[in-house]
């Protein structure tokens, strides 16, 4: 991780604390990465497969 992305989860996490809605967040802090480069990671899997 560089430290511009490691900034910027941290960022994100202070602006979550204090009340911003995490699909706001630029960071994904699941994948510890930048929100954009793992958005398909977060499609919304099919029940049941
Ligand atoms: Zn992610």
């Amino acid at each position: 991780m560089n430290k511009k992305l490691a900034a910027a989860i941290d960022r994100d996490n202070q602006r979550e604390e204090a009340g911003m809605h995490a699909d706001d967040r630029e960071t994904c802090w699941t994948h510890q990465s930048w929100a954009a480069d793992c958005e398909d990671d977060h499609t919304p899997r099919p029940t049941g497969k």
